[in-house]
């Protein structure tokens, strides 16, 4: 009887799973659908324990429910504490977490599938070595995202080491199937390759196309997750590992067409190359600054005006003083509406979370793709806190290591003006030849400072 329970239980929780995601896909109902989501892991958690048919010792039920409350406990705090420009990393972290439960399925399960499923072998293998790449590369990348590791390292020749590495890997994993090998040196040296590769295959990467592989790796834990599935015959194990593998790879060909790079070059470790040989970091010339009471006066005689948010808007939590800047304008007679580049930030999707945060109409962020032709009708363009994303480098500079990122191009519009604390470069650290042009002035000063400043100026202006 409890085993048609448990399939019931199951089937809910993968129809929440997969209307929870549905949901996530828009910013209006991404909070509830996250709850249903969580609603229906609790349901199969529970479901998987209490229901279970042969007799569970009251000793591993006190390990498990311990762990549960310990591990809920230690999320909770760290999710509630966590500031907003801190969440990319802590994205990481938990993809990490992920991929360590999958690694560790693999490691305790491999005897008992060797002594009595050897069939099965191959799932564990797989579902191991996949979550330790995973969980070692999320810890490298949690590392570049914090700023603890800030430069990519490269060791000679590191494109082929990995490749050879990966290839070894797998073929390491074939032998010990085919050859029914079931030592255990075997599959701790495997495990051991494979966290060493998790952390190569991170470490290169640099410039501007950490996106790219925090999805990837996010893709990885949901299948190595969907492994787990397959192995312990879990259809709700199984639907959430699909679900995130193949959400994590859509997203990963989302970054990737964003950044310009062919998935094979990700794959392979071949991309941030150009970043080692960069000659466009220094200045480049004088730049103009503009102050808050001129930039008022100006966008109020505009009758367009684009915001471009980037990763400084989240730093200086600004998102509240831009929607009040939006309003102002907009009983102005002003056509207000954002621009969003799809690796603003530092997490896909930040600047839509961010201002969608402060109520702006969803409506009013526009693509990239779409916005780039409205810049040469733009009075205004309002850059704040962002700089890779609008560096025409990506577009010039062969040896820039955002060379062939789109960009928006904000150059087009009528005026530019660019708010930043200082001329310090953005996350490709590279310098941002926009600054110096012509029609470009500087609006130096902490985001949420200037722009209030700028609000309280338009006001005065009434
Ligand atoms: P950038 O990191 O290029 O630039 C951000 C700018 O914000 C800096 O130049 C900084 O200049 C400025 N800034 C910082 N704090 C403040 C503040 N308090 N007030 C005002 N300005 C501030 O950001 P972008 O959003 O343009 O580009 C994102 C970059 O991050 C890309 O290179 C992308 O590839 C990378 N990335 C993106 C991820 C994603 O998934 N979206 C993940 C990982 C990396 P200053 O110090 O002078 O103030």
């Amino acid at each position: 009887m409890n085993i048609e329970i448990i399939h019931i239980v199951y089937l809910i929780a993968s129809v929440t799973f997969i209307l929870g995601l549905k949901m996530l896909s828009n910013p209006k109902t991404a909070r509830r659908g996250n709850l249903i989501a969580a609603g229906g892991m609790i349901a199969a958690i529970v479901g998987t324990i209490l229901l279970r048919e042969e007799p569970v010792s009251p000793i591993i039920y006190s390990l498990i429910f311990g762990a549960i409350i310990l591990g809920t406990i230690i999320g909770w705090l760290t999710a509630k504490k966590v500031q907003m420009t801190k969440m990319p990393e802590l994205v990481s972290l938990f993809n990490g977490m992920g991929g360590a439960c999958a690694a560790l399925i693999g490691l305790i399960e491999f005897p008992n599938i060797a002594a009595h499923f050897p069939g099965k072998l191959g799932v564990v293998l797989a579902g191991m070595l996949i979550g330790s790449v995973s969980f070692s590369g999320s810890m490298i990348a949690w590392a570049k995202l914090n700023g603890t590791l800030k430069n990519a390292i490269r060791l000679p020749k590191y494109n082929i080491l990995n490749t050879v590495i990966l290839v070894g890997l797998v073929g390491y994993a074939v032998y010990i199937v085919f050859a029914q090998d079931y030592s255990l040196t075997h599959l701790y040296l495997l495990f051991t390759l494979s966290l060493v590769y998790g952390v190569l295959f991170v470490l290169p990467i640099g410039g501007a196309d950490m996106p790219v592989v925090i999805s990837l790796l996010n893709s990885f834990t949901g299948l190595a997750a969907a492994f787990g599935g397959f192995l312990y015959d879990n259809q709700v194990m199984l639907t959430g590992g699909i679900l995130v593998g193949s959400a994590g790879t859509l997203l990963t060909l989302v970054m990737c067409k964003a950044m310009n790079r062919p998935l094979y070059s990700v794959v392979f470790g071949a991309f941030g190359e150009a970043a080692s040989s960069s000659t466009s970091n220094g200045p480049q010339g004088n730049v103009t600054e503009i102050s808050a009471s001129d930039l008022a006066v100006q966008m109020n005689y505009s009758s367009k005006v684009l915001i471009v948010p980037g990763y400084g808007l989240a730093v200086a939590q600004a998102q509240h003083v831009v929607k009040e800047l939006e309003t102002l304008l907009e009983e102005r007679g002003v056509e207000v509406a954002y621009a969003i580049h799809p690796v603003a930030g530092r997490m896909p999707g930040h600047m839509n979370v961010l201002l969608a945060e402060s109520n702006v109409d969803y409506d009013k962020l526009k693509e990239m793709e779409d916005v780039n032709p409205e810049f040469a009708q733009t009075d205004v363009v309002l850059v704040v806190g962002a700089n890779d994303v609008v560096n025409p480098a990506a577009k010039t500079d062969p040896n820039s290591p955002i060379f062939g990122m789109p960009i928006l191009e904000v150059e087009n519009a009528k005026s530019i003006v660019v708010n930043k604390r200082s001329m310090n470069a953005g996350y490709a650290g590279i310098q941002n030849e926009l600054f110096f042009k012509d029609k470009t002035n500087m609006l130096f000063g902490d985001a949420k400072k200037v722009l209030s400043e700028l609000v309280n100026e338009l006001k005065n202006l009434d």
